[in-house]
């Protein structure tokens, strides 16, 4: 016998005792709402909040639903694969689900990223690609090269590498000054996707890379767009700059692509903006259309071979559920299901629709900033949102969204129509009208 459901109430309060949410103080202080299920953009809600029982998910659960909630194909994907094995260890053994991700990502990755470590989460990929490039340089005979360079405003994950590039003063991990290892911290790129190169601001960074050279193993940016680090958009001409100073100085170059990937900012990979390409590149979140936990680091020939060729040859990593075919077999679904049709249109319709619907937003007291690029919506305030507040005020339009800090922005599922786009628009003007911090 099953065993009775939980009332929304009972479960609420079990939470509220038990269970620690992102970012959260334990017991909690905020009400979740409770989802009980989800179909395209729609999450349905266990109970109505302010009136509504269905919310238009304006976060495609932190940019990674990009295809909805409840996907045929990638419920058949996942079905298919349940019934082969949803699981088998990696070390030894080998998988088709696995084995077709890697060609894939592989295939559509930009040149010379030839190969693919997988691991579970975005974190865990950032993790992998440092180790990699720290490998690289002692397998090499150039162990004093082990310190990044990133710019300030970043933000690469919650685990104890990732942390020490993520922006240091407004990031979440000030908290660990003084604990996590001291890295080379670049000014925030000048904001602006087309607002073109800042020669100083470029003198800046080829200046630190050069005057690092020798203790730098890589540098590590999010390409295009820095999301939770404040959701701020660069010229892409910055990451040419990066590419140059690298090769001219023996530094590698990491681009996170977990957020950017896919398709969200207009092009497949963010980097693709550039016309350049990393040494290694870490991809995630929307890898499986946002079904299961999932990530990848991929690397070139030369970082390969070099960590293949030292005094210990092997890249020492391999978690428990490295390769997991079921979301492997999701992964492939979703890549195809993206490639299969005119996704690049589809972006450009979310990125007009955003344009159009968040300028009234320029109107409201307090916005500071409204931008948008490819499938990311963004208003600033000159104040930190009043969460509550503005959470609220969107539940009222019928629509999720999770502000942060003086941000109210939306990533939609590309799959998005018109109506519900509109209504999006709709709750973050009305967020940014009602989150006024008290
Ligand atoms: N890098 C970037 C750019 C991210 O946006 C995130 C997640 N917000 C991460 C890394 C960490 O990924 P995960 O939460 O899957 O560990």
């Amino acid at each position: 016998m099953p065993e009775p459901a939980l009332t929304p109430a009972e479960l609420r309060a079990l939470d509220r005792e038990h269970v620690w949410h992102p970012y959260g103080p334990m017991p909690g202080r905020q009400e979740p709402l409770v989802v009980a299920s989800a179909s395209g953009v729609r999450l349905r809600l266990a109970e109505p909040a302010h009136g509504q029982h269905e919310l238009v998910d304006g976060m495609s659960s932190w940019w990674s639903a990009i295809h909805g909630y409840n996907h045929p194909v990638l419920n058949d994907a996942a079905r298919g694969q349940l019934d082969r094995m949803s699981h088998v260890m990696f070390g030894g053994l080998t998988h088709e689900p696995a084995v077709r991700l890697a060609a894939m990502l592989v295939e559509i990755a930009p040149e010379p990223l030839r190969h693919v470590f997988l691991s579970d989460s975005g974190s865990v990929s950032v993790e992998v690609a440092v180790k990699m490039c720290l490998q690289y340089w002692r397998s090499v005979g150039r162990p004093a090269k082990r310190r990044l360079l990133t710019w300030r405003g970043g933000y690469h994950g919650d685990t104890w590498q990732p942390m020490a590039v993520c922006d240091p003063d407004g990031g979440m991990h000030q908290l660990w000054a003084g604990v996590l290892p001291r890295q080379v911290f670049a000014d925030v790129p000048p904001a602006g996707f087309d607002a073109g190169p800042d020669p100083s601001y470029v003198a800046l960074l080829r200046e630190l890379i050069a005057r690092h050279a020798d203790e730098l193993a890589a540098v590590i940016v999010e390409p295009v767009v820095q999301g939770a680090g404040g959701m701020r958009f660069h010229d892409p001409a910055y990451l040419r700059v990066l590419r140059e100073a690298c090769d001219a100085h023996d530094v590698l170059l990491v681009f996170d692509e977990i957020a950017s990937g896919f398709g969200r900012t207009g092009t497949l990979f963010a980097t693709e903006h550039a016309g350049i390409a990393p040494d290694v590149m870490c991809v995630g979140k929307a890898l499986t259309g946002g079904y299961l936990t999932l990530a990848a680091t991929l690397c070139s020939s030369r970082v390969a071979e070099g960590i293949s060729v030292g005094e210990v040859p092997v890249l020492a990593h391999g978690p428990t559920f490295m390769g997991n075919p079921l979301a492997a077999a999701v992964a492939c679904a979703s890549i195809d299901l993206l490639l299969g049709q005119d996704w690049a249109q589809q972006v450009k319709r979310i990125e007009a629709g955003l344009w159009d619907g968040l300028a009234p937003a320029r109107d409201v007291p307090g916005v500071r900033d409204v931008r948008v690029l490819g499938a990311i919506g963004v208003v600033q305030l000159d104040h930190d949102v009043d969460m509550a507040a503005a959470t609220a005020a969107a539940v009222r339009e019928g629509v999720w969204l999770r502000p942060f800090r003086d941000l109210i922005y939306t990533m939609p599922p590309y799959v998005t129509g018109g109506q519900d786009l509109a209504r999006i628009c709709t709750a973050v003007v009305a967020a940014a009208r009602e989150g006024r911090a008290p």
